[in-house]
């Protein structure tokens, strides 16, 4: 079967190209499917419009939108197994991990289908006689959504789950890398009635495949989630049709120390920050900032722990992490670690390859500590996206403070303390979307997502995540037309 959903039509690529997709892991075949270019993105461009402006989806009620979404968030959990399988194949990471991900995909479209009848818009008091008011919701329109590779699945159900909520339809363009699962959510969607043209998908490269969703007349929204040199690039192609942008972008994330706190739990956590699925994910606690009176000790324990950790395949299970997605992504990364050193980081662990049989064809980089380091390096401004944590020092709050903020990015962080008051002060001076405090990583549906500063521009979940995807209009009404002579 072709593996392009354009206008309720299972469709092969325009040109016949393919792309073979790889298990990270190690090497083999997962499948092969069709690869889109700019012709078949215009071809799902121009059905999402025609969906959009004549058919019915725009117009259901909200509740009737929102039942759709909970009767998808029941097919994903049916089909639960499958997705984790298809997810853990294309992305190289642990099933336990993609089986996670599948629940919080689940609970995404019930929020959101919960959500869309809960705000149908508010009256208005005029103050005029026989006149009213109302401020209503509607759809933006066609969207554009692209999405990568990290937490495939996850970040297309943030993004389609409000879109469809609100009433648009959409063109999605999933990674290259990582298509299967987007494949597998348009079938799901069909299944639970969807109407034809709503959803659409297309795969293939960014360039050719993503760009029109950037720059075409006839998408009214894009919504991206990806690198931050991507997001540039896509916020000045939209530019030229002033489109709604909505960029989530990468992090640098700051996991802030201090002398006081719970060290077992801070150590054990900020182990799982930097090196749950190798790094890769937006709000990887990358860099440990670390109370000058507890580093030696702290410093000492993450590196003994992170020196134990064991790699390996999806459904090895005693595999704590994986592989990086790529060989070009482990070669990026290999490139900030070698940076690093050359510009004076200590080597405190990894910073290689595992040897051995197991790991010869799969993309695996040992879990790595960079110590002494400082934010005039590389490896602490840019994002590598691998496993690799750097180790900076504080001697007290302030400073604390304004290196956990000297960065470009604004994402996630956390801030370790027993001092209740210290903890709700540095919190509160964090410019970031997310702060833990004593915790790392949890979020929640109900609460927004995103970055400050250059982390982008968006909000995804909570009720401002619908609303990215909503218009606001205001309609006056009077009920008793008269003329008012001004001109006559
Ligand atoms: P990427 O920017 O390389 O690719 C993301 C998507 O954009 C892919 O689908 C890709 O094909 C597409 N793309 C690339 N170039 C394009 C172009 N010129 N036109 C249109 N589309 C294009 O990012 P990635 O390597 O897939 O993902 C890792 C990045 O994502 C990291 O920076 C990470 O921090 C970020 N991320 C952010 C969040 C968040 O919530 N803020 C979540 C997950 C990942």
């Amino acid at each position: 079967m072709p593996d392009l959903f354009i206008g309720g039509a299972w469709t092969a690529a325009r040109d016949g190209r393919t792309r073979e997709i790889r298990c990270p892991a190690d090497g083999t075949l997962v499948a092969e499917v069709d690869e889109a270019d700019g012709n078949d993105t215009s071809d799902a461009i121009a059905a999402a419009r025609l969906a959009f402006d004549e058919g019915p989806w725009p117009h259901t009620r909200a509740a009737g939108r929102g039942d759709l979404l909970l009767r998808v968030a029941d097919l994903i959990a049916r089909d639960g197994e499958a997705l984790a399988r298809a997810e853990s194949l294309d992305t190289g990471k642990r099933l336990v991990e993609s089986a996670y991900d599948v629940d919080d995909v689940v609970k995404c479209f019930r929020y959101f289908g919960r959500l869309a009848p809960a705000d149908t818009g508010r009256v208005i008091e005029t103050g005029t006689a026989n006149t009213d008011s109302r401020v209503v919701h509607e759809p933006v329109g066609v969207c554009g959504l692209i999405t990568p590779w990290n937490y495939p699945l996850l970040q297309t159900a943030w993004k389609v789950a409000p879109a469809l909520a609100a009433g648009n339809t959409f063109v999605l363009k999933p990674s290259e890398l990582t298509p299967h699962t987007a494949i597998r959510l348009m079938r799901l969607l069909a299944e639970a009635g969807l109407p034809d043209g709503v959803a659409n998908l297309v795969l293939g490269a960014g360039p050719a495949a993503g760009a029109p969703l950037a720059d075409h007349p006839d998408v009214d929204l894009l919504s991206f989630t990806g690198a931050l040199q991507t997001g540039r690039r896509l916020m000045a192609a939209a530019a030229g049709t002033v489109k709604k942008v909505a960029l989530e972008l990468g992090g640098k994330n700051p996991n802030v120390v201090f002398a006081d706190a719970d060290v077992e739990a801070a150590v054990d956590m900020a182990l799982t920050a930097v090196f749950l699925h190798s790094g890769q994910v937006c709000s990887a606690g990358a860099r440990l900032l670390v109370e000058d009176a507890l580093h030696d000790r702290f410093v000492d324990e993450v590196v003994r722990r992170a020196g134990k950790i064991r790699l390996g395949g999806p459904f090895d299970e005693r595999a704590q992490t994986g592989p990086l997605v790529s060989a070009a992504h482990r070669a990026k990364v290999e490139a900030y670690v070698t940076q690093g050193v050359t510009e004076g980081a200590v080597l405190r662990c990894g910073g290689s390859r595992p040897e051995g049989p197991a790991y010869d064809r799969g993309f695996y980089y040992l879990p790595t500590v960079l110590d002494e380091c400082h934010a005039g390096m590389s490896v602490v401004r840019e994002e590598s996206f691998g496993p690799v944590l750097t180790v900076e020092r504080f001697r007290d709050e302030d400073e604390a403070v304004r290196l956990a903020n000297d960065t470009v990015y604004g994402l996630a962080g956390a801030v370790w303390t027993g001092d209740e008051g210290r903890a709700w002060r540095v919190a509160g001076r964090l410019r970031l979307g997310t702060v833990w405090i004593n915790d790392y990583h949890p979020y929640l549906p109900q609460a927004e997502w995103g970055g400050f500063k250059q982390s982008g521009t968006g909000r995804e979940l909570g009720p401002a995540g619908l609303a990215e995807y909503r218009e606001t209009k205001h309609i006056w009404r009077n009920t008793a037309p008269e003329p008012q002579g001004w001109f006559a």
